[in-house]
């Protein structure tokens, strides 16, 4: 369960992720520490092209990179 985060809205408004329903959106502390515990990165380290495919794992944002 997330905690509560006074920033959570303005986060929120900034936030890139699609993802529905998930409780962590703009609450930026807990989709680090989640994502970051599966060897993941959050939403906001990929385009909006790739952010749709919902692959968060480290090994997609490398290959992403590769060029
Ligand atoms: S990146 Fe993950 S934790 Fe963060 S808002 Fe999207 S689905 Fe939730």
């Amino acid at each position: 369960m997330s905690e509560a985060c006074a920033r959570q809205a303005s986060g929120a408004a900034d936030c890139p992720c699609t993802y529905p329903g998930c409780p962590r959106h703009g609450n930026c502390c807990q989709c680090v520490a989640h994502h970051r515990a599966k060897d993941q990165l959050p939403a906001c380290y990929f385009t909006a092209e790739q952010e749709k495919s919902f692959d968060r794992s480290v090994a997609f944002f490398l290959s992403c990179r590769k060029g």
